[in-house]
């Protein structure tokens, strides 16, 4: 137990703007926090792997757990395993993320996509815990979506990409339709291309920050979400969706969303769960902002356990 107690984990949440570290023994014992540009990956990581070693971590850390962009290469028996996989951040296809911090630290490294981590920070300590399969969903600048499945984060093919299923076209509340082409590269119109951040902002014109609670497109917004959510539960059969992101920061968005997936699934999931407000089963992350640092702590946690 003694020896347990002073366990130390570095943990890092990367994203396409910036990288989020900290050392401690877990998610109520943080000891350092840092937070660093995304520039190329031998810089930025370079700065990462200092953070880690320096203060707190100088003493010598476990594990480290790693909360990363995507796509991702998790297959373990695959040459580039904890490897960027081709994506538009320019610089970043190809970068040895889990190798490059292994090398410098010399201890293990458990590497997942940043959804997937904070799924499993929310429902192993967070607004899931005890909810198998767990669904995180994070809609910001893009869409994803993470699982756990059997107390692991769900894997496979790739790992999930919910952000990119495709969606029916809904219609503005007075009843025209929706016919903005979307933001999404590869589709235009699937979930992201017309419900991220940027989707808002390309339609309305103006930040989504900005607009007014009740301008109809958050009515519009909650409409594509119901219908995205409806589609994970009737495959996933989550336990629970807990919904995160910038985009959700506007607090009514997430009542409207509660409100409409009941509609979308229309009676035929009979669990008291999803009738009504759906209250209880659509929640917002316990860590906020920072499910995706704490799951990089899960990470590091589950390390020796794969
Ligand atoms: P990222 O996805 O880049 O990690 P966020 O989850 O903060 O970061 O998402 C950023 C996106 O969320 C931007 O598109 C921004 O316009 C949008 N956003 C941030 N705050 C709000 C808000 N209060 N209301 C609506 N949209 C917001
Ligand atoms: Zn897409």
């Amino acid at each position: 137990m003694a020896a347990r107690a002073r366990t130390l984990f570095g943990a890092v949440e990367g994203g396409g703007t910036k990288f989020v570290c900290a050392v401690g023994r877990g998610p109520d014992h943080i000891l350092a926090r840092a937070r660093f540009e995304t520039t190329t990956p031998e810089e930025t990581l370079g700065r990462v792997a200092d953070f880690l070693v320096q203060g707190p971590g100088s003493v010598g850390l476990t594990a480290v757990g790693v909360a990363c962009f995507g796509p991702l290469e998790l297959d373990p028996h695959a040459a580039g395993f904890g490897s960027l996989l081709a994506t538009p951040k320019p610089g970043w296809s190809g970068a040895p993320v889990a190798a490059t911090l292994q090398g410098r630290l010399g201890v293990p490294v458990v590497i997942d996509t940043d959804v997937n981590g904070a799924a499993l920070a929310e429902w192993r300590w967070g607004a899931a815990r005890g909810c198998d399969p767990a669904l995180y969903l994070t809609v910001g600048t893009g869409i994803g979506g993470g699982a756990v499945l059997n107390g692991r984060p769900l894997h496979g093919l790739l790992h999930p990409e919910m952000g990119h299923v495709p969606l029916p076209r809904l219609a503005w509340p007075d009843g025209r339709p929706d016919d903005f082409a979307g933001v999404c590269p590869f589709h235009g119109a699937c979930f992201e291309g017309l419900a991220s951040g940027p989707a808002l902002q390309a339609r309305a014109g103006v930040a989504p920050e900005t607009l007014d609670p009740e301008h109809p497109m958050w009515e519009l917004e909650a409409g594509y979400l119901a219908q995205a959510l409806a589609t994970f539960l009737l495959v996933l059969s989550p336990q629970r969706i807990v919904v995160g992101g910038g985009v959700l920061q506007q607090g009514h968005l997430l009542a409207r969303l509660r409100r409409r997936l009941p509609q979308v699934l229309a009676g035929y999931i009979a669990r008291a769960e999803v009738q009504g407000d759906a209250g209880g089963y659509v929640v917002a992350p316990h860590f906020g902002q920072d499910a995706g640092l704490m799951g990089a702590f899960a990470l590091a946690m589950s390390a020796g356990q794969r």
